[in-house]
């Protein structure tokens, strides 16, 4: 039986190893236009379809809140780096809210 000192250290081996969804190949970046306008939002998607709603249509995430994404594990994980360092990094440039961006196109 494991004392308490080493479920601790399990306990940290495992949350080390979350899977965060924005360091993943598969959660791409995409624009949603604004209705009526020359503006879009930003909005991140999984690739390998994974994300759905209730009802099996895929579900999409505002940017901002793409940190947020994270699984205890997922069989299509495909990391791009260090997932600490990446996110550390991502925080820093993350916007706050959801904002329309110009649509120059
Ligand atoms: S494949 Fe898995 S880890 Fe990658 S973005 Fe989709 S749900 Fe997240």
């Amino acid at each position: 039986m494991a004392d308490s000192e080493s479920i601790v250290a399990v306990k940290q081996k495992h949350s080390s190893l979350k899977v965060y969804c924005a360091n993943c190949q598969h959660c791409k970046l995409v624009k949603s236009k604004k209705d009526g306008g020359n503006q879009y939002y930003l909005r991140v998607r999984c690739t390998a379809g994974k994300w759905k709603k209730k009802l099996g249509e895929e579900k999409i995430y505002k940017y901002f809140t793409v940190a947020r994404r994270s699984l205890p594990y997922c069989d299509a994980y495909e990391p791009m780096g260090d997932p600490q360092e990446f996110m550390k990094e991502l925080k820093k440039s993350l916007p706050v809210r959801d904002e329309a961006y110009p649509d120059k196109n």
